[in-house]
């Protein structure tokens, strides 16, 4: 099955995951203002013209209209196509690595909510509860039948990973004196592990505390932000979601692998 019949779905899983990429985007910026994300239609933000069919082709139309509303010429921000391309090349990957099978289905439920979780906490420093509490329950669903974590895997996960960051959360203040994380990051790790399993969730956290220091110290040393700013963590354990994702096994392997000597 794999290789040829495989090539030919790719451009299908691309274009599927361009259009839901297109609804993502709806929900980055009506989930933190606690819109309707069904209605109304898509519309400019600030002219209120809805926007035809025409210029609601996923990533190609923000290219045709250079990135500016047709009416009112508001920019668009580069959210909306990145969002599209990310989720499009996501799908593609997913396919590419776990061939056309309900893991990859899975993997892409998780893949999408880790976009939304992303996008909202980067714009608003929000990882909205209507995103990660379902994402608990349809991950430990998965796990339970598509994936091969099995429900107590899943349960493992969201404890560990959940757990650990609570604990964090708790201690931060004694620790360093001010606060670490917010609710919303330690739901986001209950999520990656529910579906992922509790090692995928530690590297989850290891990765994502490593990039965020990395940048956060960079971008202080740049000047480009102080010491106190607060910096959104959620993107940076997205990030360690996916690779533990898409390469969490194979690294765990390498590990146990070096560690047996
Ligand atoms: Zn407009």
């Amino acid at each position: 099955m794999h290789e040829s019949k495989v090539l030919l779905w790719l451009p299908v899983a691309g274009l599927f995951g361009a259009l839901i990429g297109s609804f993502l985007n709806v929900c980055i910026y009506r989930l933190p203002r606690r819109e309707s994300i069904a209605w109304p239609g898509s519309h400019c933000p600030r002219c209120s013209h809805s926007i035809a069919w025409h210029d609601n082709i996923p990533i190609l139309s923000y290219f045709i209209l250079a990135g500016r509303c047709r009416h009112c010429t508001e920019r668009i921000p580069f959210r909306y196509p990145s969002v599209e391309i990310l989720n499009a090349s996501g799908y593609v990957g997913l396919l590419w690595f776990f061939g056309p099978s309900w893991v990859a289905v899975a993997y892409g439920l998780l893949y999408s909510a880790l976009l939304v979780v992303a996008g909202t906490d980067l714009s608003h420093k929000i990882i909205p509860n209507v995103v990660t509490f379902p994402g608990i329950i349809v991950g430990l669903v998965c796990a339970t039948t598509v994936l091969p974590l099995g429900f107590l895997g899943g349960m493992l996960g969201v404890l560990v990973g959940g757990g650990i960051l609570w604990l964090l959360a708790w201690a931060s203040p004694y620790l360093f004196g001010k606060e670490g994380m917010g609710g919303g990051d330690i739901k986001l790790l209950a999520m990656i592990g529910a579906f992922l399993g509790w090692k995928p969730a530690l590297m989850t956290i290891m990765v994502g505390s490593f990039l965020g220091s990395l940048v956060g110290l960079t971008l202080i040393a740049a000047q480009v932000i102080k010491r106190e700013d607060y910096i959104p963590f959620g993107p940076f354990l997205v990030c360690g979601a996916l690779l533990a994702l898409f390469f969490g096994q194979s690294i765990l392997d390498w590990y146990q692998g070096f560690l047996a000597g």
